[in-house]
């Protein structure tokens, strides 16, 4: 399968049935599964043998969506989680622990970066934020001796910065660690970061991965790459001998390929349970089969109403890295040379009110706290997903109070225009 287009990946990965078995991915929805013996179970409960014995660690049902991913990103491992949230916070904690250091991206989704500063930070955990657009000096300057990762997002929901993956690798390299790039926006269709050096990439997969707004979920997807031996005294979780699982050493036994992925499900997944439930994982393959079909269309869409924005008198200001002449134009070339995403974000002349009186016109697009989705919504940001935020982290996070972001689903996009116009016209 991995020789396959990513087209072909996106409807046959994961799963090749043999001789009279289903040809869609069947949901194994059990909990717990049967053995002969109690050896041969306590086999599995020492990881000498793999398989399956309890739902909160492991499904097959996952699995096969989580190795369909796997082949999506070009990785070597992949697991699934109950969330976005769920699987940032494992990628991050399956590495740092209390009294370790994180650099992340200041443009990153405002769950995650709540997740950051506020609760992993009562774990003992501390992020430093760069700006995406720091200088290599600036960069430079935010790591310490304890620091075990380097976060950012492709394209930040909702700031729609473009994170120069080579630049951000190369630091975290240079340090011994690891790149984490959550590619929700971007999906594998349009950006593969590890292609461009990233080590371990997450997603929400809630967004375009499902598209339909169905069910929520996330991924952990491991590249396989990072030699965590040659850095060992910086990843004791994984390179010394785990009391937890009869003194196994990660790194020793499923070498760079495994060791990340079968931590975080052993150690994690076990004692956390943020597992994505089997039923899910069904719904989101559906969503992944036709994931190559519908980006280029989300991507058109978000062309084309944000070519209009930008033409109209009562627009400030549009983001959208598509757009010749947004700050992110260049770094889009190079990264994401097929489209972005449908997430287009503006802010009106009238500021704030306008924003709103605007959203409220639209026939369309419905105000929801969603994005990446079949049908087109906006949100006011600083009402609602960054309410938690000070106007100070909002400017540093790229998003003035008055910014509508609009999701460009897969509806015509000149009923989508039309929408638009006959609401910017309503507002003064
Ligand atoms: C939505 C989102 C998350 C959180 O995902 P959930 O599935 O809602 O937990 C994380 N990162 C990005 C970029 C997102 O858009």
């Amino acid at each position: 399968m991995s020789n396959y287009r990513i087209e072909t990946a996106c409807v046959q990965g994961g799963y090749t049935p043999g001789n009279g078995e289903p040809r869609q991915i069947p949901i194994v929805q059990s909990t717990t599964f049967k053995y002969a013996s109690s050896e041969a179970m306590g086999k599995l409960f020492d990881l000498e043998a793999s398989g399956y014995f309890y739902t909160r660690l492991q499904n097959p049902t996952n699995d096969y969506v989580a190795a369909k991913l796997a082949q999506l990103e070009g990785g070597t491992a992949a697991m699934l989680t109950s969330s976005g949230q769920a699987a940032n916070f494992y990628a991050i904690f399956n590495i740092a622990n209390c009294g370790d250091h994180v650099v992340s991206c200041s443009t990153i989704y405002g769950g995650t970066f709540n997740l950051f500063s506020v609760t992993m930070a009562k774990m003992g955990i501390e992020f430093t934020f760069v700006s995406p657009d720091c200088t290599d000096e600036e960069l430079e300057a935010a790591f310490r001796p304890n620091t075990k990762a380097v976060f950012g997002e492709t394209i930040a929901n909702p700031a729609l910065t473009v994170l120069d993956i080579e630049k951000f690798a190369g630091a975290a390299h240079a340090h011994g660690v690891p790149l984490i790039i959550d590619n929700t926006f971007a999906t594998p269709v349009n950006c593969r970061p590890i292609e461009w050096g990233c080590d371990i990439v997450t997603h929400s997969t809630t967004k375009y991965m499902d598209g339909h707004g169905c069910a929520v979920g996330g991924a952990i997807i491991d590249s396989g790459k990072f030699d965590w031996m040659a850095h060992a005294d910086k990843f004791p979780g994984l390179c010394t001998p785990d009391d937890s699982y009869h003194g196994i050493t990660y790194a020793e036994k499923f070498g760079k390929e495994g060791a990340f992925i079968t931590k975080c499900t052993a150690q994690l997944m076990r004692d956390f349970g943020s597992i994505q439930s089997p039923q899910h994982a069904f719904y989101l393959n559906l969503g992944l089969e036709s994931l190559h079909v519908r980006m280029p269309r989300h991507c058109e869409n978000g062309q084309a109403v944000a070519e209009f924005l930008a033409s109209h008198p009562k627009v400030e200001k549009v983001n959208y890295c598509g757009l010749p002449g947004d700050k992110y134009y260049e770094l889009a070339q190079k990264y994401l040379p097929n489209g972005s995403c449908g997430v287009v974000s503006f802010e009106l002349k009238g500021g704030r009110a306008a924003a709103e009186a605007f959203m409220g016109k639209l026939k369309l697009a419905a105000i929801e706290t969603h994005v990446a989705d079949a049908r087109t919504c906006c949100l006011n940001p600083a009402t609602s997903t960054h309410r938690q935020m000070t106007d100070e982290q909002l400017a540093a996070a790229g998003i003035p109070a008055g910014l509508v972001r609009m999701s460009c689903g897969l509806e015509s996009k000149y009923d989508l225009i039309e929408d638009i116009k006959q609401a910017l016209e309503a507002v003064d």
